[in-house]
């Protein structure tokens, strides 16, 4: 049970890398943009926008699907797929972040964690076995472990405990994964060690020792500053295997997105774009734009001109903000297609970079563009 990897170029100034992975529901070229559908939709999008701006993955929250509407209700659909009516790959989250950061926490012990439901109050025990059990049920086609997240910033030794649970929680994954999984999806094991080098190496070489399909980098982004953000993976990214995805979760803007392409990271994940966009930014070539802005009343110029998305192939800067100020839902689609597309894009225009070994002279590219600013 492997997840079929091709690397396909290498660049001699950086280690940023390009390749093509398989699964059950097509082919995913890396470095892969995905984006996050965490209630069984992307949030104003169909299946038919997602994939007309770019998206060839897209990932699910167990947590949230799992509390409602509950397993029961999706797994005779035959999974995720069919009942949210999506075609392509799916990547679950193990619930775990979620469980630290939105449910209320009730217990940590050895056997899971014990949390109370942010919606009803419900309580309930997620261990590790359970976790990959729900994946398995919403079929989903990279099934991550169950881990412990912790707060930023946090003691040494509390760090070194979560990321000694998340080991072991790990093994307990992999056990019922391997029994239990369709054998063409994947599971991932998630490096932890807060902002601590020796952590991560000790997390790193616990879970390469059990050989997982892929990896996961967690625990960024939670507070820290980026240049921390950015020294601890690029510290852990070298010291996984060459041969499988490496991917960093819940990161990020475009520019750390570029900057962890740099570093050999592979795969992605943020609510940035989406979330942005239903608060009226716009991700764009020249910066990001916030169209309330009064200047726009009148503009009649796409929002990115360099953008060749569906919204600005067809709508100004005028209209958008009328739709914005107005509240009208309509703005929530249009917005969410251009800021997926910009980053669908964005990991696009890497993979022609890297495939044509001029990454440095593209990120150069990237960042003369934003020093105008759009605002
Ligand atoms: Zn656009």
């Amino acid at each position: 049970m492997t997840l079929p990897f091709k690397l396909s170029a290498q660049s001699t100034e950086t280690a940023a890398r390009c390749g093509t992975f398989k699964t059950a529901h097509g082919e995913v070229k890396t470095p892969v943009f995905m984006p996050v559908g965490t209630l069984g939709t992307v949030k104003a999008l169909t299946p038919e926008d997602l994939l007309q701006a770019g998206a060839q993955i897209i990932l699910g929250n167990t947590y949230h699907l799992y509390l409602r509407p509950g397993c029961e209700v999706i797994e005779p659909f035959g999974g995720l797929h069919r009942f949210m009516h999506w075609p392509g790959p799916i990547l679950t989250d193990s619930g775990g972040f979620q469980i630290f950061s939105l449910a209320k926490l009730l217990k940590m012990s050895e056997d899971g964690a014990t949390f109370q439901s942010h919606i009803d109050g419900s309580r309930h025990l997620l261990t590790p076995e359970k976790s990959i059990e729900i994946q398995i049920a919403l079929d989903s086609d990279i099934i991550m472990c169950l881990d412990q997240c912790i707060a930023y910033p946090a003691a040494k030794e509390e760090a070194r405990a979560a990321l000694e649970l998340t080991t072991r929680w790990a093994q307990r994954c992999l056990t019922t994964w391997q029994a239990k999984a369709r054998p063409d999806s994947a599971l991932f094991g998630i490096v932890q060690g807060g902002m601590f080098p020796d952590l991560r190496q000790q997390s790193v070489e616990a879970l390469v020792a059990l050989d997982f399909p892929g990896y996961a980098i967690g625990g960024l982004s939670v507070g820290e500053p980026t240049d921390l953000m950015l020294e601890m993976a690029e510290h852990a990214l070298p010291l996984l295997p060459s041969d499988r995805p490496r991917y960093i979760m819940g990161v990020g803007t475009p520019e750390n997105l570029i900057e962890l392409v740099a570093r050999g990271a592979d795969m992605f994940d943020c609510v940035l774009p989406t979330r942005n966009a239903r608060n009226g930014q716009f991700f764009t070539s020249q910066g990001t734009v916030n169209i309330s802005n009064a200047r726009f009343r009148t503009d009649p110029t796409p929002v990115d001109p360099d953008c060749a998305c569906y919204t600005c192939r067809n709508y100004s800067r005028a209209y958008l903000r009328h739709l914005y100020t107005a509240r009208e839902l309509l703005a929530y689609r249009l917005n969410s297609i251009h800021n997926i597309y910009y980053y669908t894009h964005l990991m696009a225009q890497m993979r022609q970079a890297i495939a044509e070994d001029r990454f440095k002279a593209f990120r150069r590219h990237f960042y003369r563009m934003r020093q105008g600013g759009a605002g």
